[in-house]
């Protein structure tokens, strides 16, 4: 805890770190004591001298990513705490996943460990750095890692190239292998089959956070032709399968991933003729549908980023979701999603509504969905609330 910098705040700009939101901004710095190094862990006090939190400094908005509000030594031993306690909340919540082996162990500050991810792929961690202190922690952390899981854990893959800073990653390789060196493998989620390769993969490889929305699509997929837009490595698409629909189309701009979907669609349902991928744009393919389908889902990327561009992406929204009501069929069921940070779960829904409107279609909510619990929000931290969902029956 020695020579460590000290920071202190403004008063009144206190409040949010009082009640434990995990970031300070730049603008709420007063008075800097000691050199200000980018990644290095930081003490944190109000403008009365008394310590508020230490965590990691970084260049931009948010400077200081509070790792713990008590004076405490940010080594190995803290390291391997916070993830033996993410650790024991996955084990719990895996007894109650079946034929499981993916899952996020660490979600950010939902974790109280701001600007890291882990994801778990069986016998693989991928990790992924949002800050400069995570990166630079990342010996610490693939240590613990190797406690907690012992032989389990064969490969530990640090993929932060697109998530750091650029210079962070100045001498180092882009993304690299910490342990092993395995690039892809077969996972399972509810007994449904993935072929995932993290090198290559969007994000960690996989879309985790929609596991339990797609386990309850299947409640739905009985007889139903079924449209999965938006579909990445056709997730939702092998749950319709499984489930007894009647035929499944899955969409995605992305050429590469219909190969990914139509591979797992392989491993999964090897002599099916009840699937096809479609590499489209998703707007292309609602204009030339010639189709109609009476399940659709739509999981778009974030449409918005930021704050600033919030009503061009309720607009998209609007607009795709409008798309989807023109075409999906009587008694129809529409997921629908928006992973944008900056879209509140009361905006999406209101996009929602007017796409209905416009539509002209009668619409009841069945399920309101969010992200599952490997991914958890700090009470004191609502912006790690991203995912929402509905479930639609379209009459
Ligand atoms: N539903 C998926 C995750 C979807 S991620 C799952 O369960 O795993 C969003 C996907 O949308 C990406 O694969 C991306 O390639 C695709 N995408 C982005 N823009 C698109 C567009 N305009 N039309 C169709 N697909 C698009």
């Amino acid at each position: 805890m020695t020579n460590r910098t000290k920071i202190v705040l403004k008063s009144g700009k206190d409040q949010s770190v009082k009640r434990f939101h995990p970031w300070i901004f730049s603008g709420a710095i007063k008075k800097t004591y000691g050199p200000l190094v980018e990644g290095n862990v930081v003490d944190v006090y109000d403008n009365k001298d008394n310590f508020l939190g230490c965590g990691h400094y970084q260049i931009g908005s948010i400077a200081v990513r509070v790792l713990s509000f008590q004076e405490t030594d940010i080594d190995r031993q803290f390291y391997f705490n916070r993830l033996q306690t993410a650790l024991n909340i996955r084990k719990e919540l895996l007894q109650n996943m079946p034929e499981t082996d993916v899952y996020r162990l660490v979600h950010g500050e939902g974790d109280q460990l701001p600007g890291l991810i882990i994801d778990i792929y069986n016998d693989t961690a991928v990790l992924q750095m949002h800050s400069v202190g995570m990166f630079l922690a990342r010996d610490h952390i693939a240590e613990a890692l190797q406690k907690l899981y012992g032989s389990a854990l064969e490969h530990i893959y640090c993929k932060s190239s697109g998530t750091l800073p650029k210079k962070a990653l100045e001498d180092e390789q882009k993304d690299f292998f910490m342990m092993g060196d395995k690039v892809s493998g077969v996972v399972k989620e509810y007994g449904v089959k993935y072929h995932i390769n993290w090198l290559e993969g969007q994000k960690t490889g996989f879309f985790i956070d929609q596991r339990e929305n797609r386990r309850l699509l299947g409640d739905y997929a009985k007889n139903r032709v079924v449209a999965n837009v938006f579909g990445y490595t056709g997730g939702f698409s092998l749950f319709a399968m499984q489930n007894g629909a009647k035929m499944v189309h899955t969409i995605d701009s992305s050429a590469k991933a219909i190969d990914l979907t139509d591979e797992n669609v392989q491993l999964n349902f090897a002599e099916t003729t009840a699937h096809k991928g479609i590499a489209a744009d998703a707007f292309d393919f609602f204009a030339k549908a010639e189709d109609t389908y009476d399940l659709i889902v739509l999981d778009p990327p974030a449409f918005a980023k930021h704050h600033n561009v919030l009503s061009n992406a309720l607009q998209g929204y609007k607009r795709i979701n409008q798309r989807a009501f023109e075409n999906i069929g009587p008694n129809g069921i529409l997921f629908t999603f928006s992973c944008s940070q900056a879209v509140s779960p009361q905006n999406f829904r209101k996009s929602v509504f007017a796409a209905a409107a416009n539509a002209g279609r009668k619409v009841r909510i069945l399920h309101q969905l969010t992200q599952p619990a490997d991914h958890p929000i700090s009470i004191f931290h609502p912006e790690g609330e991203y995912l929402k969902g509905l479930v639609l029956h379209v009459e």
